[in-house]
């Protein structure tokens, strides 16, 4: 292992907030911390003394490295809400987790924000990395989802229990839900979330009203609040952004639906909203040709819905952050995280240098514990930088191309690149589908065919 005194970067700075990027800018990186930036002109005669490593590479951009507004590090790509919440253990789910938290931290992201966790995976992740166990981003979680009967993830029968593996907990009377935020204080969140409305990939009648009540939100948003944390809904419906918004929510994820009284609400209490687009635009895109796939229209519909919608919002003066739901097959770990960039100046109309705002210093915003630490490049924050070749404000894809970047900072110390072996499915990670489709007899040939 090689040591060096830190490391002195030159090239352009963007530094996470909306001034315009410093164009042969210099940044002095020293133990964990940026020790200084600027123009490479005024670079302090000191830190000639200092025997840094010089990375001065053409072209190249300095950047924070990126916060992930929503992950869900817990669910090991899963393709089904069966396979989420009922089988694979839970041991085998935690060393899938910490495997895929490496893959994301390559992916250039160095915080996120996790936005609901089977078990208490996500906590024993955070800690896992925070303690310099494991490599992977800085993360503040959310506990289970709390749900009622109207919510996401009470996706089973009434007649059977609610599954211990599902990403949420059935709360079933008002005491219940600040019972069950004391409870998940005390199992060390970062965060509460909510499930305020159901999502079109379970229900076909998702986006007609809220789950909880405006009063029930502010039983919540209260008691969160009370014990220091921050409080964070899951709200896809008009009614669901609203009321959430009204109750003093800190974060509404999706709000596809929201309409001019929602943002008023969310201006009012200083709401920010992390859309996920990726996940829609994933969906449909990965749908497309796929003749067993449905629900293809309903995510175009929503995606149509929250490009209107959300533009007004932005436009109004909502902050806006960008997450990717990576965690989900339609959006594996450590490949889409930098999309949600692209999507908000193609769908959303932002600048790519808004969109870099909102996947960095805007989205920490979520870590209360350490957002003051990371998502800005600034002398005494954490030394989370990305190298990125050319420049992102004239492509914003190039931060799609992780693999490009010359080098990827955590803390002051390069980023070990070498991605993890490949590894296999257990048997145990599906939908026990027997055959998908019907084997029908056909009478005439005398043999049998699979129809879907
Ligand atoms: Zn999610």
């Amino acid at each position: 292992m090689t040591t060096t005194n830190g490391y002195l970067l030159k090239g352009r700075i963007i530094d996470g907030t909306l001034n315009p990027p410093v164009e042969n800018g210099a940044l002095v990186i020293e133990g964990e911390r940026i020790a200084w930036l600027g123009a490479a002109r005024d670079l302090p005669p000191l830190y000639a003394d200092r025997r840094l490593e010089v990375i001065d590479l053409p072209g190249r951009t300095l950047m924070p490295g990126l916060v992930d507004g929503h992950t869900h590090i817990s669910f090991g790509e899963a393709r089904s809400e069966e396979e989420n919440a009922l089988y694979t253990p839970v041991e085998f789910r935690t060393a899938k987790a910490l495997y895929y938290a490496k893959k994301v931290l390559q992916a250039g992201v160095t915080s996120a924000f996790d936005a609901a966790t089977t078990y208490n995976i996500a906590q024993a992740v955070r800690d896992a990395i925070d303690t310099g166990m494991f490599e992977g981003p800085r993360f503040a979680v959310s506990g289970k989802q709390l749900t009622n009967h109207q919510g996401l993830e009470d996706s089973f029968p009434n007649e059977m229990p609610f599954p211990v593996g599902q990403s949420a907990v059935l709360v079933k009377t008002r005491e219940d839900l600040v019972e069950q935020i004391r409870f998940q204080v005390k199992d060390e969140i970062d965060a509460i979330k909510v499930s305020g409305s159901n999502d079109n990939l379970i229900t076909p009648d998702a986006l007609g009203s809220s789950a909880f009540t405006l009063e029930e939100f502010r039983i919540i948003a209260e008691e969160t609040h009370r014990l220091g944390k921050l409080c964070s809904v899951h709200a896809r419906s008009r009614e669901a952004a609203l009321w959430s918004a009204q109750a003093g929510f800190d974060n509404l994820f999706h709000a596809s639906y929201i309409d001019d009284e929602g943002i008023e609400a969310c201006l009012k209490n200083h709401c920010v909203i992390t859309p996920t687009l990726t996940l829609l635009v994933n969906l449909v895109e990965a749908k497309q040709g796929n003749a067993g796939a449905s629900g293809a229209a309903a995510f175009r519909a929503e995606i149509e819905a929250a490009s209107v919608n959300l533009r007004r919002a932005y436009e109004a003066g909502v902050p806006l952050i960008a997450g990717s739901e990576s965690g989900w097959s339609p959006v594996p770990y450590g490949q889409w995280h930098a999309r949600e960039m692209e999507l908000f100046v193609d769908l959303l109309g932002l600048t790519p240098l808004q969109a870099i705002h909102a996947n960095t210093l805007a989205a920490t915003r979520l870590l209360h514990r350490f957002g003051h630490e990371v998502g800005k490049l600034e002398a005494g924050r954490l030394a989370d930088v990305l190298v990125v070749p050319g420049n992102p404000l004239d492509d914003i894809r190039l931060l799609q191309r992780p693999k490009s970047f010359d080098y990827i900072f955590k803390g002051g110390r390069p980023v070990d690149r070498t991605p993890p072996p490949p590894r296999q499915r257990k048997w145990y990670e599906r939908t026990k589908i027997f055959l998908n489709g019907l084997y029908e007899y056909d009478e005439t040939s005398g043999s049998g065919r699979l129809v879907q």
